[in-house]
């Protein structure tokens, strides 16, 4: 018989895999703050209950994709949290971004209850999450590893686990999105620039995705976003903006001075003080526009 799965955050990326799990057959116990997230997991055939410590008590294994390390925590180790009381033996994985350490204390936390735990942060977007094409970043021990990998099958589709440290794929999801702060950025300015000479953005594309200019960010920001001047995220500003902060305090950390990363946290937190923050992140472009004189 399969597991039964809770799904705790039906966000943008969340939904989409919960709705793949319950389209493989699985039963999907499912929580969200959102009324509206709740209404359309339901709407999928998901099972949608009242309390995060309702869908713990049902399930065997215990997703998670929440927006920041301070909602994780809360939802994992507050009095009806999922560490007090899921099921002896169950595998929780969290799919979130958050900051290593807490991948770390959850890991060692959930081990003193008798749980196990997985820390998977993912990499793909909404489109990666709606396809199950997702680059899913894993760390944690072996066998724990062994009894997910059915689950990160279905959702995902490039799985890499990393090692039996809990917090090795954050450390390298956060290194991507360090990658995605840059490209975002340089990718606005380029197209802002093209266009005040004169160079429409359609043609700056079809020249520069056959050159060295070219990347996944660029194709991603420019089609789904820039292009169709729709901003709703995706991945917003405001993550972005986070999961930069987590990178620059992992860099401290380690000693590493990121004279762009720097810029960059300042530069996401202008734009999302400006008014941007829950667009998605290629709103950059915007941003840069209104500052111009054109
Ligand atoms: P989102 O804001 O769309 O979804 C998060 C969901 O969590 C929301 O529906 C919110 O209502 C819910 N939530 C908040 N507090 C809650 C609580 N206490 N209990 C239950 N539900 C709660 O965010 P998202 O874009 O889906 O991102 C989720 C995580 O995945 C983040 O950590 C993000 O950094 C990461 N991520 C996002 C993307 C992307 O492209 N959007 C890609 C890779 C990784």
């Amino acid at each position: 018989m399969k597991d039964k799965l809770g799904f705790i955050g039906l966000g943008n990326m969340g939904l989409p895999m919960s709705i793949n799990l319950l389209r493989a057959g699985y039963e999907v116990y499912g929580f969200d703050t959102n009324a509206k997230a709740m209404e359309q997991f339901i709407a999928e055939g998901g099972n949608g209950l009242a309390t995060s410590q309702a869908v713990v008590k049902q399930s065997e294994v215990i997703m998670t994709s929440l927006p920041t390390p301070q909602v994780v925590e809360h939802v994992y180790t507050s009095e009806d949290g999922i560490l007090q009381h899921a099921k002896q033996g169950s595998l929780l994985i969290d799919f979130s971004t958050v900051n290593p350490e807490l991948n770390d204390s959850l890991h060692k936390k959930a081990q003193s209850l008798g749980l196990r735990y997985l820390g998977a942060p993912v990499s793909g977007g909404v489109i990666g999450a709606i396809n199950a094409t997702l680059t899913i970043m894993i760390g944690g021990e072996e066998k724990d590893y062994q009894s997910g990998v059915g689950i990160f099958e279905i959702v995902g589709k490039n799985i890499f686990h990393l090692g039996t440290s809990p917090s090795v794929g954050t450390r390298i999801k956060l290194l991507n999105n360090l990658m995605i702060g840059f490209y975002t950025q340089a990718v606005a300015e380029t197209i802002v620039l093209g266009e005040s000479m004169g160079v429409a953005a359609d043609t700056l594309y079809e020249v520069l995705s056959n050159s060295y200019g070219q990347s996944r960010i660029y194709e991603r920001n420019y089609l789904e976003y820039m292009k169709n001047e729709n901003y709703e995220p995706g991945f917003s500003t405001n993550l972005l903006l986070k999961d930069l902060r987590l990178a620059k305090n992992m860099a401290d950390e380690a000693g590493v001075p990121l004279l762009i990363g720097e810029q960059l946290v300042n530069l996401y937190n202008d734009i999302s003080a400006e008014g941007f923050g829950e667009n998605d992140m290629s709103a950059a472009y915007l941003s840069l526009k209104e500052k111009c004189m054109m």
